[in-house]
């Protein structure tokens, strides 16, 4: 007998070719109209996650939006998550570590950030992203082939094996001229440091400005060869085994 997720990878697996040539607000239309209320999206507020959520709110009103909480992020974010919410008249879902800020520094020490990025990223954003997403059927990302060499093979309807649910990314074949082209054409906000030379913002600890050419993401964890934050490519088992215990309480 077949099981539920395997009919769901069969389904996605016969729209997969024909979704490649999707726009993306006939992705966004098929996501919503395939999955109701089980589909979010999930964004950390760049250019590109700014856009996604303004062809949202034109296709369904009441669409969901979440975001991960590192409780490390810059005001300007802070400001922008308050400008979205009146703009488009949703209420952002905001999910945070299991361990507060000082609770981190008293389980790992000081600035874990500067030592173990690895850690720390998988702690404040790995394991809360994977608890919001065992409450979905699917999730709609922002990311582009072109931003990074791991992003290069998404698909834009994908079963993402590692968290066990459908992945939509509407537009993963988009240039970051095609994202800043639609942000001016419908006066979208954003982030208030693209204009300081942040082309990619995540927590202030680990964001600098880029210099004149630089690579958009050379000023994310500047110094370490790291370039993701692990929310596309790492596990929870990497956890210390008491933070491994204390998310296995919050799912019961
Ligand atoms: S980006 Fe930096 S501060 Fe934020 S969770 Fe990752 S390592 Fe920690």
């Amino acid at each position: 007998m077949i099981n539920l997720q395997e009919h769901i990878q069969d389904r996605i697996a016969d729209v997969q070719h024909a979704a490649e040539s999707w726009t993306p607000q006939r992705t966004l239309t098929w996501a919503f109209e395939n999955f109701g209320n089980t589909v979010a999206i999930s964004s950390a507020f760049g250019a590109e996650g700014m856009v996604l959520i303004d062809m949202a709110s034109r296709v369904r009103k009441d669409f969901r939006l979440f975001t991960i909480d590192t409780e490390f992020l810059f005001p300007e974010t802070y400001n922008l998550m308050d400008r979205i919410e009146e703009k488009y008249g949703i209420a952002i879902e905001k999910v945070c570590s299991v361990l507060s800020p000082e609770e981190q520094e008293r389980a790992h020490g000081a600035t874990l950030w500067t030592r173990h990025p690895d850690l720390c990223c998988n702690l404040r954003k790995v394991e809360p992203l994977r608890r919001k997403l065992g409450e979905l059927g699917a999730w709609i990302t922002s990311i582009r082939r072109d931003q990074t060499s791991i992003r290069s093979s998404a698909r834009r309807v994908e079963w993402d094996a590692k968290f066990g649910l459908v992945k939509i990314n509407p537009i993963v074949d988009w240039s970051s001229k095609q994202v800043w082209r639609y942000i001016h054409d419908h006066d979208v906000p954003y982030n208030a440091l693209h204009d300081q030379d942040y082309p990619s913002i995540g927590c202030t600890h680990c964001t600098r400005a880029v210099r004149p050419g630089e690579d958009p993401r050379a000023g994310r964890w500047p110094g370490f060869a790291k370039t993701e934050c692990g929310l596309h490519i790492i596990e929870i088992e990497t956890l210390p085994a008491a933070e491994q215990s204390k998310v296995a309480k919050l799912g019961n």
